[in-house]
């Protein structure tokens, strides 16, 4: 069992059940994900205890020896646009998944993957031409988090370079990497449970987005847990048969049956507008007649929405539209009263952009 894929409720009824006092608990907590001591946290320098010594030794509840294992992050590449760096992260299978990690003026966002490859095969996404191979655990998700705050602390000159201090730590969590987050929920909640404890990595709520392609039956669970994170909503195309062209997931989970959760979902409190993501591919879904389509389809869940324009990959055939029709398109949805920015994706240079992490 790795101690990283323990929430602290979990790890607390380990000890309790092993008559340690569950104060061990947010020590270990605090040890672990403030302090960055990550081998043997129960014997630095902010707590001591044989009893620990002896838990952590003695096998774990699933059978096998406690393990304190993180992924390990390789071969990073900077941008030499915008600092943007991405590292490959290697699981213990020998399996290789991608970070990218991202400095904006006073942010360290961290876009991290959670799964090898994704099962929803979107056609503009070069990780959906990877095909699926397996759902990373808790601390595989976790781990690249702790690798990335690793990382920049051991190269101050990256921060300085890009202009942070060099005590910056990760300050932004964006579910958008490899894989569909919805489809891996057991790892994604116990996730979040340790992002934003405030023993753990503490990030606020407002902080941290999770992205879907539309995964309805993942939203549904999604919303009892009642975490307070942002949903980034991919919707990428109006039109259902565009849609489940480039979004096969169309098929099982269509889009305007999402809208309607959502719908409900503000209207019960339980979900928050989402942010919609919209990838701009020239003469597929850029039109300006689209942009008044998007407004009708999606103004009652009064989204942000965010237009990226497509980032090329190696074999695909798409081409990102010229800034004259993207701006052209956003002039739509602002003066239809939909608050609409553009995201020039960062790490372009080094594969590292939006819908280009591929292994
Ligand atoms: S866009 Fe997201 S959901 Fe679609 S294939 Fe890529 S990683 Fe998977």
């Amino acid at each position: 069992m790795n101690f990283f894929s323990c929430t602290r409720a979990e790890l607390a009824l380990l000890l309790q059940q092993a008559d340690i006092p569950s104060i061990h608990c947010e020590a270990l907590y605090k040890n672990a994900y403030r302090h960055g001591v990550l081998s043997t946290p129960w014997s630095g320098p902010h707590s001591t205890s044989k009893d620990l010594d002896a838990f952590f030794s003695a096998p774990s509840p699933s059978g096998d020896a406690w393990s304190f294992a993180l992924p390990v992050f390789e071969s990073p590449l900077e941008s030499t646009e915008d600092y943007a760096l991405k590292f490959g992260v290697r699981l213990a299978d020998g399996l290789l998944v991608e970070s990218v990690l991202m400095p904006e003026k006073t942010r360290l966002t961290l876009c991290v993957s959670t799964q090898a490859g994704c099962r929803q095969a979107c056609s503009f996404c070069h990780t959906g031409r990877m095909g699926f191979t397996r759902n990373l655990s808790a601390a595989e998700i976790v781990g690249q988090v702790l690798q990335a705050e690793r990382w920049a602390a051991e190269h101050p000159e990256w921060l300085l370079r890009a202009g942070l201090p060099v005590t910056q730590r990760v300050t932004n969590l964006v579910f958008m990497g490899m894989g569909e987050p919805l489809d891996n929920l057991e790892a994604l909640r116990s996730v979040l449970e340790i992002v934003l404890d405030p023993f753990g990595l503490q990030l606020a709520p407002r902080k941290v987005t999770v992205s879907t392609a539309g995964h309805l039956e993942g939203l549904r669970e999604f919303v009892d847990w009642k975490t307070g994170v942002q949903i980034a909503l991919s919707l990428h195309a109006v039109d259902p048969a565009l849609r489940r062209k480039i979004m096969p997931i169309e098929g099982r989970f269509p889009v305007a049956q999402v809208l309607a959760f959502f719908k409900e979902g503000l209207a019960s409190g339980m979900l928050k507008p989402p942010l919609v993501q919209y990838t701009m591919i020239a003469g597929v879904n850029d039109g300006l007649e689209i942009a008044h389509q998007l407004v009708a389809l999606v103004r009652e869940v009064k989204p942000k929405v965010n237009l990226i324009p497509f980032n090329a990959f190696p074999g695909s055939a798409f081409r990102a539209p010229t800034r004259e029709q993207l701006f052209a398109f956003q002039a739509i949805l602002k003066e239809a009263g939909i608050p609409t920015s553009t995201r020039f994706s960062k790490g372009k240079d080094i594969q590292g952009a939006c819908g280009q992490l591929h292994i």
